[in-house]
């Protein structure tokens, strides 16, 4: 849910003070991104708009309930919190020219003004875009393409429809395998007990 604010001009920044990669590129990409950075963590740093459009989001609101999010009166009270350089935080959000491709390739609408609000966050699993090979009816296909007797997959067990780099993920593919692919299945073994019985 916070990634409606990289969207909505928030940034993440590392330990350091620094940005490190075009945030708008997707969730995917930067969980590689942050885990890649001291610590395997980074900041979700966004300003009181993006702050207000979160507050939306019913798991963002749960969220907050529960802790994640500080807010700061400036870029000084932030950096004491990350425990970073102050300068070199205030360089890094200084560095933001509203619509001047970045060194990142990414735009921005506008400059983040104080007061700052920030959510540490990691990289982690919420959906593999790899698993068994299935035909169109979910079977379990052997190494030479042939189905293997009583044994269908879907959802996270059986490939995916994300293709095999992090940039693949769209929102909603792990739920649509699962449900689309359980369906398919479903009918497959209704056919087979079908089958079966006549
Ligand atoms: C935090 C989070 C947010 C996500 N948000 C989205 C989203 O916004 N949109 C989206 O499309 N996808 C999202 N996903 C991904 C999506 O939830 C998964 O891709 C999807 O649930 C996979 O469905 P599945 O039925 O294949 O597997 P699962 O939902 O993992 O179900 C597998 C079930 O099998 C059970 N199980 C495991 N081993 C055994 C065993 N030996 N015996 C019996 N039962 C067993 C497990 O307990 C589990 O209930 C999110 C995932 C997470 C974690």
């Amino acid at each position: 849910m916070t990634w409606a604010a990289m969207m909505e001009g928030g940034v993440q920044i590392n330990a350091q003070g620094q940005r490190f990669h075009n945030e708008n590129h997707g969730y995917s990409e930067a969980a590689v991104e942050v885990l890649a950075q001291p610590g395997g963590i980074a900041w979700n740093v966004f300003d009181t708009p993006v702050l207000d459009l979160l507050q939306t989001f019913p798991d963002f609101v749960e969220a907050q309930a529960n802790g994640a999010l500080r807010s700061f009166a400036d870029e000084a009270a932030l950096a004491a919190h990350i425990g970073c350089d102050e300068a070199a935080l205030r360089a890094t959000l200084a560095a933001i020219e509203p619509g001047v491709p970045d060194r990142f390739g990414r735009s921005f609408k506008r400059k983040l003004a104080a007061p700052l609000h920030a959510v540490k966050v990691t990289g982690s699993l919420f959906h593999t875009q790899g698993g068994l090979d299935i035909d169109e009816q979910c079977r379990v296909l052997r190494e030479d393409g042939t189905p293997l007797p009583n044994l269908l997959a879907a959802g996270g067990a059986a490939r995916g429809v994300s293709g095999n780099e992090v940039w693949g993920y769209l929102t909603g593919n792990g739920l649509l395998s699962a449900v689309a692919g359980g369906w398919l299945a479903g009918g497959t073994v209704a056919a087979m007990l079908a089958q079966e019985s006549s």
